[in-house]
């Protein structure tokens, strides 16, 4: 495979260039080789020391003090624990952003490494393990790979290099505000808007150094509901006495199923709204007088998305009446649809191909789940791309996702995360073979 043939040449080359001579005509080869055990190493240190979302302190010192080693000037504390870096090219052009996140979960890890968790932190009153069970941890290291990269190479770019290293991408603790829709708040696009902005994701479900690449909308947007039926409590013997919250659930849960099926136009785009708790009673024979039910919705299309939050708070509230019961829908705003530029993907597709071969370059299905990158795409044409690091032997259909406590990254798959994003970047600043 070609990869194997990427790996050995890459590990020949491994350190035998001083940046002095990449200045002149950058390669994102040589470039990621020259930083790959450093990666590594740091992403090893990162996983040893998970912190949960927007409590990132010591993930956000290590991060400044390379930026800082690198000679940038360094911005810290930004939504928080944000660091942000701005890379100056010796000719003028434009501002490139690339992005990555810094959080860990409350997750115990369970794969048998050296430098496995052991971390523990409060998590919504529990005491519970912290585990980079989502690879945020190589996020971080092969952004600060690819900063060391494009500063040895400053000579050559052709405009300027936003570096953002961002918190609580799983979503602030309660009542805190947080991530990339609080670093847009605090300002960081104010200033100086980038022109593009890139971003890559680990992911489980493809083989090490595979490149999963979609052009327009790639993930769900993601709101959270709930439902609140209220009637009026009687005994379970004497139903007639009082209104039944629990059959008038029953009916909102039966007839929501009919958004998608029935109401909403398919063919635009898929969607999804699922109930993932239903609270309400405690006793056989006491009909109670309220019940909760909360769900998820996701989209792929910002007006169905509209669309769908009407229907739900409508057909809540009708089936409701038609049993002399009250519903009313709350909706918990959460990530918008995230959208690939068309353009910058049709720009950039063959730039990822020449680093890892067409045969590793594949275009991934909708993902369902959500990603707060999409915020940064909606001020300017963005591209997200997955690297695949399911070592070869495993079936990337049936390891351990993202987000168990068995998830495992091939670190191998490491160095094509370091060259293409070294590359892309190269490219955008004119400084590309
Ligand atoms: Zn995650
Ligand atoms: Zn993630």
């Amino acid at each position: 495979m070609r990869l194997t043939t990427l790996a050995l040449c890459l590990a020949t080359l491994s350190g035998s260039f001083a940046p002095s001579i990449m200045a002149k005509t950058p390669d994102a080869a040589m470039l990621a080789a020259d930083v790959e055990q450093k990666v590594i190493e740091w992403r090893r240190d990162l996983h040893q020391h998970p912190e949960l979302s927007n409590r990132e302190f010591r993930t956000s010192k290590v991060i400044a003090a390379h930026l800082e080693s690198l000679g940038l000037e360094v911005q810290t504390g930004v939504a928080h624990t944000g660091v942000v870096a701005i890379l100056k090219g010796a000719k003028p052009g434009p501002l490139i952003g690339i992005r990555a996140d810094m959080d860990a979960l409350p997750v115990t890890e369970e794969v048998d490494l050296p430098f496995a968790s052991k971390a523990t932190d409060t998590y919504r009153g529990q005491t519970v393990g912290v585990m980079h069970a989502c690879g945020h941890d190589t996020h971080v290291a092969m952004l600060m790979g690819v900063a060391e990269n494009l500063v040895n190479s400053k000579d050559s770019l052709a405009g300027d290099v936003m570096f953002i290293f961002q918190p609580a991408e799983e979503g602030a603790p309660a009542g805190e505000e947080g991530g990339a829709e609080l670093m847009l708040k605090e300002g960081l696009f104010a200033k100086r808007k980038p022109d593009q902005v890139f971003g890559m994701h680990v992911t489980s479900s493809l083989p090490t150094g595979v490149i999963g690449l979609r052009s327009g909308p790639a993930m769900a947007s993601e709101d959270s509901f709930t439902i609140t039926v209220k009637g009026r409590q009687t005994h379970g013997s004497r139903p007639w006495g009082g209104v039944d919250p629990i059959v008038a659930s029953a009916q909102i849960i039966n007839s929501v199923q009919t958004i998608i099926s029935r109401q909403v136009d398919v063919t635009k785009a898929p969607a999804v709204v699922s109930f993932g708790a239903i609270n309400g009673g405690i006793r056989s024979n006491i009909i109670p007088d309220e019940v909760e039910l909360i769900g998820t919705i996701r989209t792929f299309d910002q007006d169905m998305r509209a669309e769908i939050k009407v229907k739900l708070a409508e057909i809540a509230e009708l089936s409701a009446k038609t049993l002399g019961a009250t519903a009313i829908t709350e909706i918990d705003a959460g990530y918008p649809v995230t959208v690939n530029d068309p353009k910058l993907v049709a720009d950039m597709r063959p730039v990822i191909r020449g680093v890892v071969g067409g045969e590793n370059l594949i275009e991934p299905g909708l993902i369902t789940g959500a990603e707060d990158f999409s915020y940064y795409a909606l001020e300017t044409p963005g591209l997200f791309y997955f690297l695949g690091v399911t070592p070869e032997g495993k079936d990337p259909a049936t390891v351990a996702s993202n987000h168990s406590p068995a998830f495992y990254v091939d670190e191998s798959a490491l160095k094509v995360g370091v060259q293409t994003m070294t590359q892309l970047a190269l490219t955008a600043l004119g400084a590309s073979k």
